[in-house]
């Protein structure tokens, strides 16, 4: 301990630079034009605003997505796992062989790596959730079947 000590204080009197040399960068609100969900990954309206890519330091990406009322994604697994945070209207989120569950602002989802399962706005009420996307090998989510209007109204 009092070794390790010794060394920082020498570094601090040496005016040692810090590991890192990159500078903060401020990516606009503006500046990142919004995207609509892909017809074959998503029922309905859905808009998301990108916020952020994966980088060596943080392999997650993410976004703010829009889900009109009655849209969602379709089934999907993430390799590394996802975080939802809702922030705004009420949603349902389900894997596979479990129950829809609502979701309402302020809730924080974590579905884990490999897990099947799809989000969305409810029949009458839309949603909006910022992602969170673990990338592995530059790949963030593998997509499945469309949520059928019978699986997304069942109870
Ligand atoms: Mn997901």
């Amino acid at each position: 301990m009092k070794t390790i000590n010794a060394a920082a204080i020498s570094l601090t009197l040496l005016g040692g630079a810090p590991a890192f040399a990159e500078s903060s960068v401020i990516s606009p609100n503006g500046s990142r034009p919004n995207v609509s969900g892909a017809p074959q990954n998503f029922t309905g309206a859905v808009v998301v605003q990108p916020l952020s890519g994966a980088n060596d330091h943080i392999p997650a990406s993410a976004g703010h997505v829009t889900f009109a009322p009655g849209a969602r994604s379709a089934w999907h697994t993430h390799p590394a796992g996802q975080v939802l945070i809702v922030t705004d209207g009420v949603g349902w989120v389900q894997e596979e062989g479990g129950a829809k569950r609502e979701i309402k602002p302020g809730d924080v989802v974590w579905c884990p790596p490999g897990i099947k399962h799809w989000h969305g706005a409810t029949a009458t009420i839309g949603m909006r959730h910022i992602a969170i996307t673990g990338t592995v090998g530059g790949k963030n989510v593998d997509w499945m079947e469309h949520v059928t209007d019978e699986q997304y109204s069942a109870r």
